[in-house]
């Protein structure tokens, strides 16, 4: 029987050679982030000068992932619970309906999606200044 070599087989890997001249589909994470959607809903945050403390975001919240928090500082001198929001981010499925309910529109999503921290209490609650729990005033 006569041996043929198989042509295809040999030069196949070299077709591999072209993707050295494309542009490569993966980031360098954390040095580069991918471009986030206008409407993308990342973390929230809080603008504590305009949070009035009403605590409507607390109680829309479905998965109960809010409670209201005394912060460091109140930033806000019409805030007359002295309490503004703080997310657990462990049960928030980001359904947006604090930020649509709250009246002073100081809830928002940013576009921010990563959360880098040595410590494990950061990845409950991101919101600055959230201070202590009510119960713990
Ligand atoms: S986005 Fe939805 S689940 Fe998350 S804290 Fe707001 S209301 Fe709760
Ligand atoms: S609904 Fe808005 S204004 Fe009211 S406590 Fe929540 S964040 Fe503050």
């Amino acid at each position: 029987m006569k041996w043929l070599p198989d042509i295809k087989g040999i030069l196949e890997p070299f077709t591999a050679l072209k993707y050295l001249f494309k542009h490569p589909a993966t980031l360098t994470y954390p040095y580069e982030k991918r471009e986030t959607p206008e409407q993308y809903r990342g973390f929230h945050r809080n603008d504590q000068t305009r949070c009035i403390g009403c605590g409507l975001c607390e109680d829309i919240c479905m998965n109960e992932a809010i409670d209201m928090v005394r912060p460091d500082v109140i930033r806000n001198p019409k805030n007359s619970s002295e309490l503004v929001p703080r997310v657990d981010f462990g049960r928030c499925c980001w359904c947006s309906l604090c930020t649509d309910v709250c009246p002073a529109k100081s809830l928002t999503l940013s576009s921010e999606y990563s959360l880098v921290s040595n410590d494990p209490e950061d990845f409950l609650y991101a919101i600055p200044d959230a201070g202590k729990k009510e119960n713990e005033k």
